[in-house]
């Protein structure tokens, strides 16, 4: 049930969730789908939901059916560019998907109001002091603020846009275009444009930087607008979304921890929405494999990340190596953390060597 007023006994609860976002809404609904003997309460600091942001990522068995029922666009192509080369990668089975946080908001306020077993209170900034220590999951996020990080962060402000019409392919997605370089008093940031079409008039266009010094909101949304205005004469901003995702191998250890501050975003990537729902069906007993990420996947995105630090003019080879050069389901594979030696030997391949020695040296 939706609860009106805080509860101020918890006895009833074996799980209580502060931070009604990904991790906390994914696991009231396993509870729910799979009618798990469990009662659950879910605490959000947010008044009211509202759509703010898209979580996409290439089609997987770990997204439970009736979150993937939810996918809004699916996407048989991705396209990868620099100035020099355009790569178009051919994906049909492996579709890249956006869902839209409106949808998935949506669709678990219904379940949790028809729902005995799960009961969510809005609008309560919870204190953890406050609460049953040993009943707690810690999912709070905050992704509007550059967090301090030994390593990088990726950032972007993504505007959702409506226009007469626009020379995109509806089944193809943008994923890193014009890859670039672009200096500031700063910093070195390695840029790219992200471009999903949502519909023959709608778009999603997002620039993106992966830096040490992240820039700031302004500045991004500056270069998202500039982007558009490259098309466009005139466009009706419908959404804007923003992110500072830390691009760190470090885990926060925090006891109770979860979601994507506990180590589930992806370093290289800031992908999280595929890793979360393997670790709410691990957490849950539905899923057996190991939910977080291994030894070797954080030492190579070390490795990947101290590169892209030392020389963030070097990104726009190294991604276009990797994506000329690697299987499709492999580069897929890597995206989506389904590591294996194999996927880690053909990235080891594809990118140029000196670097990536000199910074396992180091
Ligand atoms: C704009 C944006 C776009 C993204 N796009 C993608 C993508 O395309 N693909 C992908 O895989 N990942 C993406 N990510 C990364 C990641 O998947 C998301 O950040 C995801 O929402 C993380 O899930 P979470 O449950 O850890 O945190 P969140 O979903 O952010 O949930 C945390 C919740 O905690 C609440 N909260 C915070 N403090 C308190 C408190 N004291 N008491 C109660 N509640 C509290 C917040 O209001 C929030 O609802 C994106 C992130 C952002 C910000």
């Amino acid at each position: 049930m939706v609860l009106q007023n805080r509860p101020t006994q918890f006895n009833e609860y074996d799980t209580i969730i502060v931070g009604g976002g990904v991790f906390g809404l994914s696991y009231a609904l396993a509870v729910i789908e799979h009618a798990l003997p469990k009662k659950v309460l879910v605490i959000e600091s947010r008044r009211n939901y509202h759509h703010d942001r898209n979580w996409c990522f290439w089609l997987d068995d770990d997204v439970p059916s009736y979150l993937s029922n939810l996918i809004s666009q699916t996407y048989q192509y991705t396209v990868f560019d620099d100035s020099k080369e355009q790569c178009t990668l051919s994906h049909t089975d492996l579709p890249y998907c956006r869902l839209s946080s409106d949808a998935f908001y949506q669709y678990a306020l219904t379940k949790i109001e028809n729902s005995e077993s799960v009961d969510l209170v809005m609008g309560w900034q919870a204190n953890l002091d406050e609460l049953p220590q040993h009943k707690l999951l810690d999912a709070r996020g905050e992704w509007g603020t550059c967090l301090p990080t030994n390593q990088m962060t990726q950032a972007f402000v993504g505007l959702t846009v409506r226009v007469p019409n626009h020379p995109y392919p509806l089944n193809t997605a943008i994923i890193m275009g014009d890859m670039r370089v672009v200096e500031d008093a700063c910093a070195e940031h390695f840029v790219f444009d992200y471009i999903l079409p949502l519909s023959k008039t709608e778009l999603l266009v997002e620039v993106t930087s992966f830096s040490a010094t992240a820039p700031s909101v302004d500045t991004l949304k500056q270069w998202t607008q500039l982007r558009l205005s490259r098309d466009f004469a005139e466009y009706t901003i419908v959404s804007e979304e923003q992110a500072y995702l830390p691009m760190d191998t470090k885990i926060d250890h925090a006891h109770n921890k979860v979601g994507a501050h506990s180590g589930m975003m992806r370093p290289a990537t800031g992908y999280a929405f595929v890793q979360i729902q393997r670790q709410v069906s691990a957490m849950l007993g539905l899923y057996n494999k190991v939910s977080s990420f291994g030894r070797m996947t954080r030492f190579m995105d070390g490795v990947f990340l101290r590169v892209i630090k030392a020389q963030p003019s070097l990104c726009p080879t190294i991604f276009m190596q990797m994506v000329s050069a690697m299987k499709t389901q492999n580069f897929i594979a890597f995206m989506n953390n389904r590591l294996s030696p194999g996927v880690w030997w053909e990235v080891v391949l594809s990118v140029p060597k000196r670097p990536f020695i000199k910074s396992v040296l180091r």
